[in-house]
């Protein structure tokens, strides 16, 4: 009897113990990458999975790409409960409109400097990009993410922080997001796994770059890709190779074609061709005729 007693007293605390072990131990995170095509400037969108929650981070620029990132979360069968946006570009917010419509339950959210931003960018971008896109973008009418209070996304337990206001390959004011139980970092427009217009002073980029490459990541989302490419953190070294061969190709070549023509010889496969023609343009262009950033 006593044995008996004791023996469940046993089962009690291995059952609470076995409990307790579960309970601490961390959801297995998924991550999964849309890239859009390139009439939409190859943008990627990621989700980011557990057993039972997915949130989004960058909705899309295109109306109807954004609707095929809603097929993708409905066939993980999760709840989408967060839509983050890492910069205010319109490439990687105007998406939401479609996103939102199909789960009116999921919280939009961005940094504070963010969602400033976007008051203004929202409506301006919309405009300039209408007579190319029509409906396929959404109305003028902002649609404006809520302030995230921390910097920091969570997920099913699990904290993602974020760090914001960083200098990346499309300007300022940008924002990474990492992923600690996966080792994935994903950049926005910090990182280009693609062609790109490296810019004059690659001090601030290259600052960006070894504060993401200090986590030692091995999966870098970046902002714009080809279409199919991996994610692994070899692009933090792809991006010196192909400024230093853009800025040496353009010592040697005597026009901007030649530069185009180069470049594609010694990356072949990679998108945003059209990065690379702004680029080449651009290196061959008198300072004050120079293109200003889109
Ligand atoms: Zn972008």
């Amino acid at each position: 009897m006593a044995k008996a007693v004791l023996n469940k007293r046993l089962l009690t605390i291995l059952l609470a113990t076995s409990v307790r072990a579960f309970a601490a131990e961390p959801a297995q995170l998924h991550l999964d990458v849309y890239t859009s095509s390139a009439h939409g400037y190859a943008v990627t969108s990621t989700l980011v999975y557990g057993d039972k929650e997915l949130l989004l981070i960058d909705p899309q620029f295109l109306l109807s790409e954004a609707r095929e990132v809603v097929a993708r979360i409905k066939a993980t069968g999760r709840t989408l409960t967060t839509v983050y946006t890492t910069h205010a570009h319109p490439d990687h917010f105007l998406g939401v409109a479609a996103i939102l419509e199909a789960f009116p339950s999921a919280r939009y959210v961005a940094l504070p400097q963010v969602r400033e931003r976007m008051v203004t960018a929202w409506p301006a971008r919309r405009n300039f990009w209408f007579p190319t896109y029509g409906d396929d973008l959404p109305s003028e009418q902002a649609i404006l993410p809520e302030t995230l209070a921390t910097p920091e996304l969570q997920l099913e337990g699990q904290h993602l922080p974020i760090t914001g206001e960083q200098t990346g390959l499309d300007g300022q004011g940008n924002s990474f997001v990492h992923i600690p139980s996966l080792r994935a970092v994903v950049t926005g427009d910090i990182v280009f796994n693609s062609h790109l217009r490296p810019p004059a002073d690659t001090g601030p980029l290259y600052e960006t770059l070894a504060r993401i490459a200090a986590l030692d990541p091995l999966i870098v989302v970046a902002g714009h890709q080809a279409q199919g490419a991996s994610s692994d953190a070899s692009v933090l070294q792809f991006i010196p190779t192909y400024i230093d061969e853009f800025r040496a190709t353009r010592q040697r070549v005597a026009s901007p074609e030649a530069l185009i023509a180069a470049m594609k010889a010694r990356f072949p496969g990679l998108g945003r061709e059209d990065a690379l023609e702004q680029a080449a343009t651009q290196a061959f262009a008198p300072p004050a005729a120079a293109a200003p950033a889109r």
